[in-house]
């Protein structure tokens, strides 16, 4: 039988709002996947070097283990340990660097046999997200596609940052229908909930929105 893959969250990512809506204490979740391949998905700030050797080590490995590092996104609380592993691809966008040199995919990019890259935009036009076959069921790396548990209940909380927010529901209802659990890009793991019908609360709080809301980089495309 197939080993599946093991998810491990190095460290979960959090948002959170200081001084009104003026600036924010984040950083994203930083995700390790033990499969025929290693692989780090995100790498957090700068200050979080430490503990990600110290995880990584926790699970038998050296950074030269680390197969592939995929970037949900190009944010610099996701991107900032890469080059702590030399030997790894570097997956970022849709684009695969293998040292200098650069290959390219569309929607989807398989890694091996439990772990496939996909497009999940919304948050911005080249957000990928990372779906792993494990033993509990199908988890969903999101990056920030998702921003944490619950975040349906008031949308306005992640169409602050999304440039194309109804691209973003449409892949949000997507994942949610496909996923047994979801690692959001500022939370920890969690189980989807499949009575909840995220769409059409999400597009209805959506239109409610419009008139009023625009995404903190002031420039929503709808
Ligand atoms: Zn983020």
């Amino acid at each position: 039988m197939k080993v599946k893959a093991a998810v491990i969250v190095i460290r979960p990512g959090y948002a959170v709002w200081e001084n009104g809506r003026r600036r924010q204490r984040a950083n994203g979740t930083i995700t390790l996947i033990k499969s025929e391949k290693n692989i780090v998905v995100d790498t957090g700030l700068p200050q979080d070097k430490a503990h990600i050797l110290k995880i990584i080590k926790k699970h038998h490995l050296r950074t030269s283990d680390i197969d592939y590092v995929i970037c949900t996104h190009g944010d610099a609380d996701h991107i900032s340990n890469n080059n702590l592993f030399p030997r790894a691809k570097l997956i970022v966008g849709f684009d695969i660097y293998d040292r200098d040199m650069a290959s390219f995919f569309q929607k989807n990019l398989k890694i091996d046999g439990n772990v496939m890259v996909t497009e999940m935009t919304g948050h911005d036009d080249r957000s990928i997200g990372v779906l792993v076959d494990t033993e509990k069921g199908l988890v969903a790396i999101t990056g920030d596609l998702f921003e944490r548990e619950g975040d349906w209940k008031k949308v306005s909380d992640w169409i602050s940052f999304s440039k194309k927010p109804k691209d973003q529901i449409k892949n949000r209802a997507k994942v949610w229908e496909l996923a047994d659990f979801i690692v959001p890009g500022h939370g920890d793991i969690f189980k989807v909930d499949k009575s909840i019908n995220i769409l059409s609360f999400e597009t209805k709080q959506f239109k409610n929105l419009i008139q009023k809301t625009a995404n903190i980089y002031g420039d929503i495309e709808i």
